[in-house]
């Protein structure tokens, strides 16, 4: 059996919620959607579960409110070898505006002792062994070094795990000298990454090209409504999701994308396949205000109106 691990470093409790527009400085009313335990690792592995892929989560939990999760762990059916460290992990505001715009407040949480990251390291290193796909997901908790963290990617790398690393800012940059084996930025986060300003796909699709050369297998970027692009040596693919009127909450499009890459490889799709079905469940979680899915067949319309070209 395939196994599959997530890894969020810096989970949140996210409190997802929705406005017509904010004003900045008064006073918003905003309607509540819900209040998840969350984080980019968390919601792959709740997704995964979704669709029936058993998945191990770890990172670092606040002791102080890891109750939540716990409860949440323990409701999907996930294997939780998450670390407790001292504190409380932090709470996320996450805001959708009418016309699809997220606003992220992120607080800060616990700290992560030099301790705590030694016996993390050694924890995974045994636990992970033999694990296939790993994804590594979200930002690094205050008192993670970012040259510990690339070490640490790069013992993953070494125990022969696939790395599947969505990061941002400092993170991504630092990760991605190591080489993870696929990586999802958005448009933004390769924006920030190559200090460029994208006028067209065409400028995504060249950056992308470059990462794949240096050493990146998969280069998989996410544009939102305007769908993706996978580069590889072998192939390049474009996708277009289905247009969605009813947008309730981006919250956690790009995570649904990552954990249908992870279902696809899982399943063996083709890379066709594969590309469909991560764009049709990332586009079906803006339909939603929280991350999963029902069951399979609710993807079907999504499945069927994706468009997905093969351009190099
Ligand atoms: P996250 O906030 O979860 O990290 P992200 O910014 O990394 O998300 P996006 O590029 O916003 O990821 O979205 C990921 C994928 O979700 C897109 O490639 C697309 O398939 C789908 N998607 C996102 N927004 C829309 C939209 N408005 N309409 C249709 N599909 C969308
Ligand atoms: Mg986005
Ligand atoms: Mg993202």
């Amino acid at each position: 059996m395939t196994k599959v691990a997530t890894i969020t470093l810096n989970p949140a409790m996210d409190l997802v919620g929705r406005v017509g527009e904010i004003e900045v400085g008064e006073v918003n009313t905003v309607e509540t959607l819900g209040l998840y335990p969350a984080g980019k690792g968390i919601n792959v592995a709740k997704v995964l579960a979704d669709l029936k892929v058993q998945s191990t989560v770890t990172g670092f939990l606040g002791a102080d409110n890891k109750g939540d999760f716990e409860a949440e762990f323990a409701k999907y059916g996930i294997e939780d070898k998450f670390a407790r460290v001292a504190g409380k992990t932090r709470v996320n505001i996450k805001v959708t505006q009418e016309d699809g715009e997220v606003t992220d407040l992120n607080f800060q949480g616990f700290t992560v002792t030099p301790a705590d990251w030694q016996a993390f390291v050694q924890q995974t290193l045994e636990q992970l062994k033999g694990f296939d796909y790993v994804a590594v997901c979200g930002s690094l908790p205050r008192g993670v070094e970012l040259a510990d963290f690339k070490a640490w990617l790069e013992q993953l790398n070494a125990l022969g795990c696939k790395v599947i690393f969505d990061s941002s800012n400092k993170a991504l940059e630092v990760g991605l000298q190591a080489n993870p084996w696929l990586i999802k930025p958005n448009w933004r986060e390769l924006e920030v990454l190559t200090q460029t300003k994208f006028d067209s796909i065409e400028q995504v699709l060249a950056a992308a090209r470059q990462l794949n050369a240096q050493g990146i297998t998969n280069v998989v970027v996410s544009m939102g409504a305007k769908g993706s692009l996978w580069v590889t040596k072998d192939f390049v693919y474009q996708a277009q999701p289905p247009k969605i009127t009813n947008v309730v909450s981006t919250v956690g499009a790009g995570d649904s994308m990552v954990a249908g890459f992870i279902y696809s490889l899982v399943n063996n799709l083709d890379p066709e396949q594969t590309l469909r079905f991560a764009s049709a469940i990332s586009a079906y979680a803006v339909t939603q205000g929280n991350v999963g899915v029902e069951s399979l067949e609710t993807l079907d319309p999504f499945l069927a109106q994706v468009t997905v070209s093969k351009i190099a």
